[in-house]
């Protein structure tokens, strides 16, 4: 069997054991409703988190994917409690919102930094175990805006567009030593980042959207427990839509 996303077969039978899944910003939102689905079947969720730490039952560290001297500290002591990560979610993501004529550098820059470089710096720190490991599984959590675009956020569908190119580079380069590598893309999840909306733009995008709501972080969970699990152990350098029908296609 090859490796990718795991479970474990002995004799034909496939018995699951506990998981090691780390997931950036684990503390609330998205990042949450993962850890929750993966902790409710039994799985281990360590996290980085910046603002408030994570409910019980999911181990967190203080740090900041901005950082990656953290982020190698981070993970070496979540391996040492936990075993090898196993699967990675990168889920730490901000938007800092604007038209382009007045979007400053600070403002791009940061959203970069945090969605794309943030992402990179997790990746290639649990390369290096999955490929010791010869198995392994990437999920990028992007958006449905950055195959569709979005006035306002050029910094931030630049940052999740980036990462389709990421997985498929990481399926292209590392897809012979069992290691996947998926997008997620998200369209308007019911969140802090889409409640901060102002009321008339949520019903816009609401409108927009052939399911006529928006998603529910679990949701996002199931399609992430979907690509952790072995029934995804073929599929590499997809981006999953969970938006409602709002990307169409892409
Ligand atoms: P939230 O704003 O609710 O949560 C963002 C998470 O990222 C928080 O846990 C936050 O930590 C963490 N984070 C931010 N900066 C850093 C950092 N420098 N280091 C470590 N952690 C950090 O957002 P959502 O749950 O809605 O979004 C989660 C992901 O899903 C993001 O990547 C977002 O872009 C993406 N997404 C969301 C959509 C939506 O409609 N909600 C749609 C499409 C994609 P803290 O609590 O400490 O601030």
């Amino acid at each position: 069997m090859g490796g990718g996303c795991i479970s474990r077969v002995a004799s034909g039978t496939v018995i699951a054991m506990a998981r090691h899944i780390h997931i950036t910003g684990a503390n609330r939102g998205i990042g949450l409703a993962i850890a929750q689905r993966f902790v409710a079947a039994g799985d281990t969720v360590s996290t980085l988190y910046i603002g408030d730490p994570p409910p019980d039952g999911i181990d967190g560290i203080e740090g900041d994917v901005r950082d990656a001297a953290q982020v190698d500290g981070a993970f070496g002591v979540f391996e040492e409690r936990h075993g090898p990560i196993e699967i990675l979610v990168a889920n730490a993501g901000i938007t800092r919102d604007g038209l382009l004529m007045r979007m400053t550098d600070e403002d791009f820059e940061a959203v970069i930094d945090i969605n794309l470089v943030g992402a990179f710096r997790c990746v290639r720190r649990v390369a290096k175990t999955m490929i010791r490991q010869k198995a392994g599984c990437i999920i990028l959590i992007g958006s449905v805006v950055g195959l569709m675009g979005n006035p306002g956020q050029i910094n931030y569908s630049s940052s999740k567009a980036a990462l389709v190119g990421m997985a498929r580079s990481i399926t292209r380069e590392l897809g012979g030593r069992g290691i996947t590598a998926n997008v997620i893309a998200p369209g308007f999840i019911d969140t802090a980042m889409t409640q901060a909306l102002p009321e008339d733009v949520q019903q816009r995008y609401r409108d927009s959207i052939p399911a006529q709501r928006f998603g529910e972080a679990d949701e996002v969970a199931g399609a992430a427990f979907f690509l952790a699990s072995d029934d995804a152990r073929y599929i590499s350098g997809a981006v999953i839509p969970v938006d409602g029908g709002l990307g169409l296609g892409h």
